[in-house]
């Protein structure tokens, strides 16, 4: 599976960045271009999260919506499947929707006692 690489390496970093502390929250970034289903993130999240540092952390995924400049008349706009802009030009740079990214991982600070 796609996604099961993808996470694989998400955790890796997430494990360097931690330094050997447990992983609270997670939030990633996933732009709708980019070819990768978000629930297929999240369970494939679980598995790999097991028995690292990451385990338990709970999942945020931003779905990240596709934006486009247009290169004739500078507008940026939102465009789903359709890369013309309102002026005509086909002269398109995407600026968004393609990304798969850790956007940040929040780190607990151990285990709390009651006792
Ligand atoms: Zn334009």
């Amino acid at each position: 599976m796609h996604e099961l690489s993808i996470v694989e390496s998400m955790v890796e970093l997430m494990e360097e960045a931690a330094g050997g502390r447990r992983v609270r929250r997670v939030t990633l970034e996933i732009g709708v271009l980019a070819g990768v289903m978000a629930d297929a993130v999240a369970f494939c999240f679980d598995i790999v999260a097991e028995g690292t540092l990451v385990e338990g952390a709970a999942l945020d995924i931003n779905e990240i919506l596709p934006v486009a400049r247009c290169d004739s008349c500078g507008r940026e706009f939102e465009c789903a499947w359709e890369f013309e802009c309102a002026c005509g030009s086909h002269r398109i740079t995407h600026l968004r929707g393609y990304e798969i990214k850790v956007k940040c991982i929040e780190l607990g600070s151990g285990p709390v006692n009651f006792e």
